[in-house]
């Protein structure tokens, strides 16, 4: 086995500045690497909120962003339910959510998360405006083919482009992504709404959620089955309104609220799981390692998880080719149900609609503690785990 990489720095791209390339860029530089990040794209703003749980906030804690993360946002306790009626389905109690998770979670803005990763890098890290178009592996490291015509040599290669990454075909070969059939639109509010609804609306094939973005703001959501490629001619925002009007408040006020300039529509698409996470110097983290629907609101704090837990390896494995296998080892096991439910739950809400009504109400079904529970052993503190030496020893 190579020990080239004991205790010298190493040059690591990265490839994508979202939150798993900034969040794994922070902990490579944690570790006394020398890090470069790369982005396609030179503005990677977006309007919309993010929710953090438990979960993502104790791998934020291993990056020491942990409490500024905290501070940047709402800290609530989601989990209502109802019908667009405005029937409860579910009303857990905060306190119990609170204790079942650890703490409340985090809705904040993602360009305030993005800050708080790229404020934690060294000036000049991040390289923007161009792409990394192939790589190919060389006798000492990776060399990466840029859309500028220019190469750039590595020791390593973090894969953290995204759902059509170019790493993650480099090392699994096609990748093919299939529509999901809805469709998901994102937007801030204006209006703070009360803080015992945060949680999800729900009718037969559509759903709305609606979280406290701090003190002022509401962070929403909603899908719907849609035909691939479609927008609204009369704009999104005038769709939602008229299509959610008839909604229990506090949906048709909060949607009066939002200034259409914000509002994002994305398809949503199901890609597998990347078969292969790594080998030699190359590795995957965030969606291109493991795309996931957003019904858990999971895909983003996994991706922050697996920055905590790839500078964890990297400390604890004899050079980065062992830690980035001991690394896929060890994160599969935890991301392949996350993957599995949030797709079974995005399945169930945008059945054809009278499937999913019925699907919805009888989750109704299930005891309080065991709801609870469940999402504790998902998005609770103590559900993030870092490895142990044995664990890099192991791969
Ligand atoms: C509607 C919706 C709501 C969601 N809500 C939540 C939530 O509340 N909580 C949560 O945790 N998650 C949520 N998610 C999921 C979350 O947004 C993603 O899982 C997360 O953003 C993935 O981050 P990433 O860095 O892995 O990938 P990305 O965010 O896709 O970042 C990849 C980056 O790589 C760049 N890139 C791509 N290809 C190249 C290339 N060849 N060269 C250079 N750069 C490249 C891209 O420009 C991009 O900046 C939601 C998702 C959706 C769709």
């Amino acid at each position: 086995m190579s020990t080239r990489y004991v205790q010298s720095v190493a040059e690591i791209a990265v490839v994508g500045a979202g939150i798993a390339g900034l969040a794994s860029a922070v902990a490579l530089t944690q570790r006394g690497h020398s890090v470069t990040v790369i982005e396609e794209r030179t503005d990677t703003t977006s309007g919309a909120g993010i929710s953090i749980w438990p979960n993502a906030l104790a791998a934020l804690d291993q990056l020491g962003l942990g409490d500024q993360v905290r501070a940047a946002g709402g800290r609530i306790t989601a989990g209502a339910m109802r019908w667009k009626d405005g029937t409860w389905l579910r009303r857990p109690s905060g306190e119990r959510i609170v204790t079942a998770l650890g703490e409340p979670l985090v809705v904040l803005q993602r360009v305030a998360l993005r800050d708080i990763l790229a404020g934690a890098l060294t000036p000049g890290t991040l390289v923007d405006g161009v792409a990394v178009r192939g790589l190919s592996t060389t006798a000492t490291g990776v060399r990466l083919h840029l859309t500028d015509s220019s190469t750039r040599a590595a020791d390593a290669v973090v894969g953290a482009d995204g759902t059509h990454s170019v790493v993650a075909r480099h090392l699994n070969g096609p990748l093919p992504h299939r529509y999901a059939g809805y469709t998901a639109w994102r937007g801030a509010s204006s209006l703070a709404i009360d803080a015992d609804l945060a949680g999800e609306t729900l009718a037969p094939g559509a759903e709305v959620g609606h979280v406290p973005m701090g003190p002022d703001q509401t962070y929403w959501f909603a899908t719907e089955r849609a035909a691939e490629g479609a927008t609204a001619p009369q704009g999104e925002l005038s769709y939602l309104r008229a299509m959610l009007a008839n909604w229990a408040e506090p949906i048709p006020e909060m949607l009066a609220a939002t200034d259409p300039a914000g509002v994002l529509r994305n398809d949503l698409y199901d890609r597998a799981t990347a078969r292969f996470w790594a080998a030699g110097p190359v590795v995957l983290v965030g969606d291109a390692a493991h795309p996931m629907r957003p019904h858990l609101g999971q895909g983003g704090c996994q991706a922050l998880e697996d920055a905590a837990v790839l500078g964890a390896f990297v400390e604890l494995a004899v050079d980065l080719p062992s830690a980035f296998a001991a690394f896929a080892t060890f994160r599969r096991r935890r991301v392949r149900g996350i993957v599995a439910e949030s797709r079974f739950i995005g399945r169930v809400v945008n059945l054809p609609a009278v499937l999913s009504g019925l699907a919805s109400r009888a989750t109704v079904v299930l005891p309080e503690f065991v709801v609870t529970r469940h999402l504790a052993s998902i998005a609770a503190g103590s559900a993030f785990a870092l490895p142990k030496r044995n664990d890099a020893q192991r791969a």
